[in-house]
């Protein structure tokens, strides 16, 4: 990594996101090397990193789009994702979201209950059109991962199981208004371990193959996402490793393979950059408090996340602080028991692995602007996202307070 951090949050500020289109093209391009020559499309999990930019650079790598809102599918739309590389999961859809992705014709719904084909079957028989679908079959694997992004067992909301996936392609064969055309699973995510993967991948084949003998043709297979990133020392599943599990798994069937990476493709190009604000020491207990905070980067008050953080000054004499931001929450933490050197007011510190779930789970609690988000390629640096003002954050709300105060004078 060659970045110039002091550059850039001198000429934005801070906090502020920085991301390298570079490395998520080598990311993406390996995966799709590895699939090389196989039938196979790569929707970028949209909720990774929503940036419209970052997505437009992936679209025109090829990459398609996995979405879990409507606002995620017209997102894909406007950034120049092809429409029939993309595909609307999520394990509760409304009407609305339903009848808008029908009429923009993507390439299918991946639906995650009977009473939501029921739903979905009454929402297209009133546009007169057919909609195409895929199931999401929940294998009961346990992933290996965090619990809070484990997906692929019984006791998790998505998903149904073997036997009800079954019941519903058989009753969407039959309807005048549903095309299966899919099959779905996604186990969990920061996944580092293939055999979890390899096992679901057997199964809902095996699903598959049942289903192609009662004439249902199913022509997509969607392995899901969840490949894991190296945040601190992890080993992490190889692409070519990957595509050699999910081929072993489908080898006897005439299927095109989607994947939906989100965090494996953006996380580690991607950087949170913050400054010091002061230092400050409870009874032995020492904090660095620093412009940045849980609404700029979520993950560690969520799920007690590790990321990466380097203080850009030298110095040797380092000793444990935990990162705080100004945010009124004990849980407000960038980074505990973090080895830095002795900081100052304006100091700079980059959080590393900041690329995916991290600008996107951002929020405007205790009204604090959402951060800058600059691309660097080929050795050009770029805004993508303005930093909010306090204007941007009051500008659905204040013309209610103007007619309160004409109604109260
Ligand atoms: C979140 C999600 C993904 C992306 O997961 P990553 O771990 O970021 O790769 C893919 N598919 C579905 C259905 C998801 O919910």
């Amino acid at each position: 990594m060659n970045i110039d951090f002091e550059k850039l949050a001198q000429k934005y500020n801070t906090p502020l996101y920085v991301y390298d289109f570079d490395s998520i093209a080598q990311n993406y391009n390996a995966l799709k090397d590895a699939f090389a020559g196989k039938k196979s499309l790569i929707n970028y999990a949209i909720k990774a990193n929503s940036n419209l930019s970052l997505i437009a650079h992936l679209a025109s790598l090829g990459a398609g789009a996995d979405c879990v809102s409507i606002g995620e599918v017209k997102r894909a739309l406007l950034a120049g994702v092809n429409r029939y590389k993309i595909i609307f999961s999520g394990v509760g859809k409304r009407d609305e979201e339903m009848q808008e992705a029908l009429k923009l014709d993507i390439l299918l719904l991946n639906l995650e209950s009977e009473a939501e084909m029921v739903r979905l079957e009454g929402v297209a028989k009133e546009l007169g059109m057919k909609a195409r679908i895929s199931i999401r079959v929940n294998p009961n694997i346990n992933p290996k991962t965090h619990p809070y992004i484990s997906t692929g067992l019984h006791e998790n909301k998505f998903g149904v199981d073997i036997e009800s996936a079954k019941r519903m392609y058989i009753y969407a064969k039959r309807s005048e208004y549903l095309d299966p055309i899919g099959i779905h699973f996604h186990i969990g995510s920061q996944m580092l371990d293939i055999e979890p993967l390899k096992e679901a991948a057997i199964i809902v084949a095996d699903l598959a193959k049942t289903l192609k003998a009662l004439e249902i043709d199913i022509r997509f297979f969607d392995v899901g996402g969840g490949i894991g990133v190296r945040y601190d020392d992890e080993i992490t599943i190889d692409p070519k490793e990957y595509v050699a599990a999910i081929e072993e798994a489908t080898k006897k069937l005439d299927v095109t393979i989607l994947c939906e990476p989100g965090r494996s493709l953006v996380a580690n190009s991607g950087w949170f950059v913050t400054r010091v604000l002061y230092e400050k020491n409870n009874e032995g207990k020492r904090f660095v408090v620093v412009d940045g905070a849980m609404n700029d980067l979520l993950r560690p008050s969520l799920y007690g996340a590790y990321h990466k953080i380097e203080a850009l000054k030298d110095g040797t004499k380092k000793s444990k602080a935990d990162v705080v931001g100004p945010v009124c929450e004990s849980g407000d933490f960038l980074g505990k028991d973090v080895l830095l050197p002795q900081l100052e007011h304006g100091d700079l510190l980059v959080v590393h692995s900041a690329g995916a779930y991290g600008f996107s789970m951002a929020s405007n609690y205790n009204t604090r602007n959402r951060s800058a988000e600059v691309a660097l390629q080929n050795e050009e640096e770029m805004l993508i996202r303005k930093r909010e003002c306090f204007e941007d954050l009051i500008a659905l709300e204040k013309e209610y307070l103007d007619a309160l105060s004409l109604k109260e004078e």
